[in-house]
């Protein structure tokens, strides 16, 4: 039932009105995720969630959707459900959600920009690489042209989106060309913040098993500072954007906004690489 379930969301939200929306993951096959393993993927009732919004801060100004990605319910119910978060908190300027590459390929722009009228204002979508081999690798389920595509539909849209990428994805000795591919991806289309992430390797996930049979070797940390620096060396952002790696998993945290605080950053990497 989703009110025992753990509740992932990003560290930025965490003073946001939580409002669960999904349970589980529509999709749940990402070779290196063991979050919602266990978890059965579901909707919470409109009924569930009127509730929740009953005794809801009338002055609540953000609202996160929690679950994987609860875009997965479809427009139809989006669109009621921010029309139910309005209702109930008029002062509500922001809803915020995760969402996945696969999920936005099933709306079509113009259902993107009434999203965003009702409401809808800030996404966080796993692009994780921007090497094709490497989204087939950890089974990801989209194509970096799909990426790129439904990414430049929400820039049409003028939904605003956090992009999260993972570094260390494609493995030992294969940084420089993963970071040079993701910047490539990234410089793409224009996002608010990239958000990094370092790889890890969850029990019971389906990157443990290829470890364990020889088929993927995490790179060092030196390899993965300089993947980190190389992505920061690549980015060429159509708008200032943030890049920000102090996610729990990083084993460096620096924070600044591209382009002025490119060289910055940079050499903040640099050092960290040359006492390692
Ligand atoms: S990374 Fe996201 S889309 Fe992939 S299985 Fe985990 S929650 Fe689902």
């Amino acid at each position: 039932m989703y009110k025992n379930d753990t509740i992932y969301y990003p560290q930025d939200e965490m003073t946001t009105f939580l409002l669960p929306v999904t349970t589980g993951c529509s999709y749940n096959k990402c070779a290196f995720c063991s979050m919602y393993k266990d978890d059965q993927y579901g909707e919470v009732p409109f009924s569930d969630i009127e509730m929740q919004l009953l005794n809801g801060y009338i002055y609540t100004e953000k609202v996160f959707l929690t679950g994987a990605d609860p875009i997965s319910i479809g427009f139809d119910k989006m669109k009621g459900l921010l029309d139910m978060i309005h209702q109930y908190l008029p002062y509500c300027a922001c809803v915020i959600s995760y969402a996945s590459i696969k999920n936005i390929l099933k709306y079509s722009v113009e259902e993107l920009s009434i999203l965003h009228d009702a409401g809808l204002r800030l996404l966080y979508i796993g692009f994780e690489t921007g090497r094709d081999d490497i989204l087939k690798l950890m089974n990801k389920g989209h194509t970096v042209n799909e990426a790129i595509k439904q990414a430049k539909k929400l820039n049409e849209a003028k939904i605003p989106f956090n992009s999260i990428i993972m570094y260390g994805i494609a493995g030992e000795g294969e940084s420089v060309d993963n970071a040079v591919a993701t910047a490539k991806m990234i410089n793409q289309f224009v996002t608010n913040k990239v958000i990094t992430m370092s790889l890890t390797v969850f029990y019971g996930t389906e990157l443990e098993n290829m470890v364990k049979r020889g088929d993927f070797i995490p790179p060092n940390r030196k390899e993965q500072l300089v993947e980190i620096r190389t992505l920061l060396e690549n980015l060429e952002p159509k708008k200032s954007m943030i890049f920000d790696t102090t996610h729990p998993t990083n084993i460096i945290k620096i924070k600044g906004t591209l382009p002025q605080d490119k060289a910055k950053l940079i050499d903040k990497v640099r050092n960290y690489i040359k006492v390692l």
